[in-house]
């Protein structure tokens, strides 16, 4: 898999989703991919604009949607648990499936990795089903994204951020 930043040969290049629709949620959004560029031996490359959608399959209030790409030397299982410590310090509890999130932070491709363990499946299952992901994805990575995949979503309501100020900022 090829990105406009020069990988290294330990690095690997991994996609994540991010979603929050709990109090601040744009906030933690931004936050959440602050903290990311700083986790240990990784490097943010591309981020997407944020997006709202209406949930799919959870409760509450609309999503802020966002996807990533990182450059890590991190393994899946401890970019994994990096995430979930985010998801910690945000707030994000579990009460039940699908309940409203202060953060979600799933990794959805990692490399050309395909593991399917009980605590980790990637690339992310269901991924393609779900526009909050794909449309944020194509706009970094075209090349993953086909358009069929974007039609077989398209009834899923998302939209773009798209006021200057609604960008992501990387000064808090
Ligand atoms: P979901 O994101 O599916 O709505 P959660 O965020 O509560 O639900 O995650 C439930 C579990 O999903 C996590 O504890 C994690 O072990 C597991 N999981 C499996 N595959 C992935 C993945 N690719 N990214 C993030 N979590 C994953
Ligand atoms: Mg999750």
């Amino acid at each position: 898999m090829s990105d406009r930043a020069t990988s290294t040969p330990s690095e690997v290049l991994a996609f994540i989703a991010l979603g929050a629709n709990v109090g601040d949620a744009k906030g933690t959004v931004q936050s959440a991919i602050r903290s990311m560029a700083a986790l240990p031996h990784t490097r943010l490359v591309r981020v997407s604009s944020l997006y709202r959608t209406a949930p799919v399959d959870a409760d509450g209030p609309d999503f802020i949607n966002a996807v990533l790409s990182v450059l890590t030397k991190l393994g899946v299982h401890e970019l994994l648990s990096e995430l979930q410590q985010l998801e910690g310090l945000a707030g994000r509890i579990r009460p039940y499936k699908n309940a409203p999130r202060t953060l979600d932070l799933d990794i959805l491709l990692y490399g050309q990795v395909c593991l399917d363990s009980p605590t980790l499946q990637v690339p992310h299952p269901r991924m393609v089903e779900r526009a909050f992901v794909l449309v944020p994805l194509a706009e970094i990575a075209p090349h993953l994204v086909s358009t069929t995949d974007l039609d077989k979503v398209a009834s899923q309501t998302i939209c773009r951020l798209s006021d200057e100020g609604d960008r992501f900022n990387p000064r808090p």
